[in-house]
């Protein structure tokens, strides 16, 4: 492995300029990890740091890439104690970074000893917050079990990592194993940057696939489940990854990684999300997903989606998203590029490889255009909006989330990416496309990882290259201003325009059924859980001006009780105005109250159609890349 350097040398200078810390750039820290009982949640840490005697600054890890905010899990931080030359120390948190520890190293020490336990989570938490530890399974983000010195950019403090697991356990890293004694895996020296940048998935069930078998870069699939069966991919879908590989290659033309692992979690009990790395992926999902056609439809862009950020978001990076170490706030404008496009990408890919159908690809784009064209707060929240305040976006409630929109900058950011693709298309007669952008701003560097940073004006000369056009007039008009539209226009130059019929949406089924919800978003204007409690409420839709609100739980619908296909048969009584009104009668905080819903739209569900005579560059960009 090779460290990351970044093309921020200006920040990168000033911090190397701390001669007194220069030390442990050559004595690396010892850290070992011991997991020996994951059914009590607790990764035991020691450490060992090289010190000099005097005041030291000791940081918790704050701002974790990937997750785009301060969100280092500091509070699962326990039993914290520092020793040297004998003695135990006296510690102090900072009163205003509560990530900051400082203590006096005596005289006469020479290396401080650290213990702490993670007490990884039972319930809730986001991302690497989350549930990560089962009886069966272990996923570590290292960022979660280390202690860094401040006064030297992460990239060059070096770490010595090892990690005790239950006696007979697997595991898969892109961390490189220097040598296995018993159940203790030792690997060898990194960065600390590679090292948050390099989890670990480890279980009692464990399989490797490997992806690229005729190649010399290897890329693998590590996978760790509940069960044993959960690890049957399967020929078709090995095919299908395998394919990704390919694909992926074709797009970008290049790799920025010596060798990639996807770093699989099958389970249903772990949190379920995607976080990329350079190197690999912490990728974790329904144990069901290889056995499951309809798991599979509904997830099938997550690999993808981390692969992509291999060279979106890892390889080339929005400028103020790159900083020197874990504590430097980190600014998200650009997320609409990090984010959008890698959702755009990903979702390509998944057709490109197989994964999907042209026609799930339809339905996959037809649910989010959809989604997206019922935003209503894109009424007073231009999308850039979103992304500046990203962190707050992650952690904000989901009730009324399409008058808050949240993290719209995923899928209207790949609307607007579909928009740029099409355009592009249109504009050079079939000649050219997105893809040509992809080789020109990705491509560079071959096999190298060393991070590149960008800016806006970087992307718009990238796209001119491609072809001349107004991209910056494009672009700010679709992210800077406010409107009552959702940003369309790709799919209408695509040669498709979005309808919606009484006939279900196939990939909407498949998330109604993942995510054990009923989803009427798009008639009555709401979704609710198998059990009647209202998630989400259209704000101003038929639902809203009935006055209904998330969290009350709908008891009654027309005077049966409650069920997701009641709920649906009352909706399409509807159709062509043979019915005006739904009465649904719902509880809230101890109150019991009938609510009549003014609609006569009947069942609606997304569909694409084919706009007659246009150019059909939806299928066009969902189509396998030949050599
Ligand atoms: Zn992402």
């Amino acid at each position: 492995m090779r460290p990351l350097f970044t093309s921020c040398s200006v920040a990168l200078a000033a911090l190397i300029a701390a001669p007194a810390l220069a030390g442990y750039a050559k004595a690396p820290i010892d850290l070992a990890v011991s997991v020996t009982a994951p059914r009590q949640h607790v990764f035991y840490v020691t450490e060992k740091i090289p010190v000099t005697p005097g005041p030291l600054t000791l940081y918790y890890p704050k701002y974790i890439p990937g997750e785009h905010g301060p969100t280092g899990p500091i509070v699962n931080l326990a039993g914290l104690v520092f020793r040297a030359h004998g003695k135990t120390l006296a510690w102090h948190r900072d009163p205003v970074d509560m990530y900051t520890f400082r203590l006096n190293v005596p005289k006469g020490a020479n290396t401080l000893a650290i213990d702490f336990d993670f007490l990884s989570p039972v319930g809730g938490g986001a991302f690497t917050a989350g549930v990560s530890m089962t009886p069966r399974i272990v996923d570590l983000e290292w960022n979660q079990v280390a202690l860094y010195p401040a006064g030297l950019p992460t990239a060059k403090i070096v770490f010595h990592p090892r990690i005790t697991l239950p006696r007979g356990w697997r595991y898969g890293t892109a961390l490189v194993t220097a040598s296995n004694n018993g159940n203790t895996h030792v690997f060898a020296p990194v960065t600390f940057n590679n090292l948050v940048d390099s989890p670990l998935i480890a279980g009692k069930y464990f399989r490797q696939v490997n992806l690229a078998p005729d190649s010399t870069v290897h890329r693998y699939l590590d996978m760790v489940a509940d069960y044993p069966q959960a690890l049957d991919i399967g020929d078709t879908y090995t095919r299908d990854y395998r394919n990704l590989i390919v694909q992926a290659n074709r797009l970008f033309g290049s790799h920025h990684y010596e060798n990639y692992h996807f770093l699989l979690t099958l389970s249903d009990h772990t949190g379920h999300f995607g976080l990329e790395h350079h190197q690999s992926s912490d990728d974790r999902i329904n144990a069901d997903i290889f056995l499951n056609k309809q798991t599979l439809l509904g997830e099938a862009s997550l690999l993808p989606h981390e692969y992509t950020h291999s060279w979106n978001g890892k390889f080339r990076r929005p400028a103020k998203l790159w900083q020197p170490n874990f504590e430097t706030p980190e600014q998200t404008r650009l997320l609409w590029v990090y984010e959008g496009l890698t959702n755009y990408w990903g979702e390509v890919l998944a057709a490109r490889s197989g994964l999907w159908t042209t026609p799930d690809y339809r339905a996959m784009m037809a649910y989010y255009a959809a989604d997206m064209a019922h935003r209503p707060g894109r009424q007073w929240r231009p999308l850039i909006d979103t992304t500046i305040a990203a962190q707050l976006g992650y952690a904000s409630p989901h009730f009324y989330a399409n008058w808050r929109r949240g993290t719209d900058f995923y899928d209207e950011g790949a609307l607007i990416w579909l928009g740029v693709d099409t355009k592009i298309r249109k504009l050079t007669h079939d000649k050219r496309s997105l893809d040509n952008f992809a080789r020109r701003f990705f491509g560079m560097d071959n096999g190298s990882d060393l991070t590149k940073t960008y800016t806006f004006a970087d992307i718009v000369v990238a796209l001119n290259a491609v072809v001349r056009y107004d991209w910056s007039g494009y672009l700010r008009q679709r992210l800077d201003k406010t409107s009552a539209h959702a940003p369309l226009g790709g799919l209408a130059d695509g040669g498709w325009k979005l309808v919606y019929s009484a006939t279900p949406n196939p990939y909407e089924q498949a998330r109604e059924t993942i995510h054990k919800f009923t989803d009427v978003m798009f008639s009555i204007g709401l979704t609710v859980d198998k059990k009647g409690k209202i998630d989400d409420v259209l704000w101003q839709g038929p639902a809203f001006k009935a006055g209904l609100a998330p969290g009350m739980k709908i008891v009654g619908i027309d005077g049966t009780t409650f069920s997701p296909a009641a709920l649906k048969r009352a909706i399409a009584s509807t159709t062509g105005g043979r019915n005006t009104v739904i009465g649904l009668t719902a509880k809230a905080q101890g109150v019991i109250q009938h609510f009549t819903i003014r609609y006569t739209g009947g069942i609606r569900y997304p569909h694409l159609v084919r706009v007659p005579g246009t150019p059909d560059y939806l299928s066009q960009i969902a189509a396998p890349v030949r050599d």
